[in-house]
């Protein structure tokens, strides 16, 4: 028969690979605690309304890379492509509009049906955060110093840049949207057919096109920055010097909107050279639009979502999976004896690996292996004194005494 094997952009995760993105999880939700970032969890799938409805028909998530079905009951339902509108739903629901400034922790699984690559999953791992209901734009320079620190924890700035853009309020967008469909309609007929259609769906979206063609055109694009509107402006103004207060370096990126369309104001990435072409590691923005979206009442949001894959793949962390000792008998009929001294062991703290396949020069190659220091071996002779064998692995020294006594020995006690 033939083997079976996972759905195409969609992979294992073995213990290594998996040891990392816990550490990364791990980094994320202890530094957000610091920041009074509580963990919240919501459904893998919903209504496909929660996602349709704010992400809006024009984004690629909802019109290319969802997972979409109907389950037994007919219902449409959707496999989450991102944590924003779930999280945004979980808050409104819970009947929290009154009980503001919330300020949520998440991790878990998204689904994207994308050209799978490095970097680029069907299902991978988001760590986000989310501040729902202020609409100072002190919260904007939070959440983005939150992004920077975990990153610091993670020990990787340093090959970390970041951009931020603003998108405006309503008005600024609508006044630059016509300013770049002008400009843009000049260049019809050279841009990629994906921007042909957004030029009347979605053009703000085309800035993020990756086609070679249409960089070359929007490098002279009109600058959204120039079309900001009083208020707007100074909302971007307090983020920079926000930023700046904090010394964290930033590249203004006229170019950056973020993919989907309840953004306003503050968008930012972090992003690496080290990935390839899939650099964004780091990606958020304000949401003010989103909860009325969601049939909610109007409340501010802003937050970001970390690719958890795409951060496991930069930190240099050896796994090491090595116990403290092995432990086995001299024969087969001893063998029934060891759990209740690893039971022991373990209860002590220590991590055991027991070893009761093969022979006694198998078993010392498998000690060798998983790079114990110490072994811990029951003899005949031994179990009739009530003693076992220590066998230090690392200078080959051997001394017969009680379980107790070893015990202290291991632990450096
Ligand atoms: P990209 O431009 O790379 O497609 P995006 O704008 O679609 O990213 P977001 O929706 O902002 O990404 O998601 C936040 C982060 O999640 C990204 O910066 C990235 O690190 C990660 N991410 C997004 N899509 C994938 C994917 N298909 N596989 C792995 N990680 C992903
Ligand atoms: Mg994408």
């Amino acid at each position: 028969m033939e083997k079976l094997r996972t759905v195409r952009g969609v992979h294992d995760l073995l213990p290594d690979i998996l040891h990392k993105q816990n550490l990364v999880i791990n980094e994320g939700l202890k530094i957000s605690e610091k920041y009074c970032y509580q963990q919240i969890e919501t459904p893998i799938f919903e209504f496909a309304e929660v996602f349709t409805k704010p992400l809006g028909k024009t984004s690629d998530i909802v019109t290319k890379e969802n997972y979409i079905f109907k389950d037994r009951s007919e219902d449409e339902l959707m496999l989450r492509p991102e944590g924003t509108s779930g999280v945004v739903r979980a808050f409104l629901n819970a009947g929290l509009t009154q009980d503001i400034p919330k300020r949520y922790s998440y991790y878990g699984p998204m689904f994207r049906y994308e050209r799978p690559q490095k970097g680029r999953l069907r299902q991978f791992k988001q760590f986000g955060i989310e501040c729902i209901g202020i609409n100072n734009s002190m919260a904007d320079v939070e959440v983005i110093s939150l992004g920077h620190a975990f990153l610091e924890k993670l020990n990787i700035l340093d090959k970390i840049n970041l951009k931020i853009n603003t998108l405006g309020d309503s008005e600024t967008r609508l006044k630059y949207r016509k300013a770049l469909v002008d400009y843009l309609n000049d260049y019809k007929s050279q841009l990629s057919n994906e921007s042909i259609k957004r030029l009347s769906e979605n053009p703000l979206r085309i800035l993020d096109s990756k086609n070679e063609t249409d960089k070359k055109i929007l490098i002279n694009a009109p600058n959204i920055i120039d079309y900001l509107n009083e208020v707007s402006q100074e909302r971007f103004e307090k983020v920079c010097s926000g930023l700046s207060a904090l010394k964290i370096k930033y590249q203004i990126d006229k170019n950056l909107v973020r993919g989907l369309d309840y953004y306003c104001h503050t968008a930012f990435e972090f992003i690496t050279s080290d990935l390839g072409s899939q650099g964004t590691v780091l990606a958020g923005g304000r949401y003010d639009g989103l909860a009325k979206m969601l049939g909610g009442v109007d409340t501010a949001g802003v937050g970001w979502a970390a690719g958890v894959d795409r951060l496991s793949l930069m930190i240099n962390e050896e796994f090491a999976n090595k116990p403290d000792l092995v432990l086995m008998a001299v024969s087969e009929n001893l063998e029934p004896l060891l759990m209740p001294i690893m039971k022991k062991l373990v209860d002590k703290g220590l991590k055991v690996e027991i070893l009761i396949t093969g022979n006694m020069s198998k078993k010392f190659k498998r000690a060798n292996k998983v790079d114990a220091s110490y072994a811990i071996i029951l003899g005949e002779e031994e179990l009739s004194k009530n003693i076992i064998k220590l066998k230090n692995l690392i200078i080959g020294s051997e001394r017969l005494i009680t379980l107790d006594e070893a015990i202290k020995v291991i632990k450096n006690l």
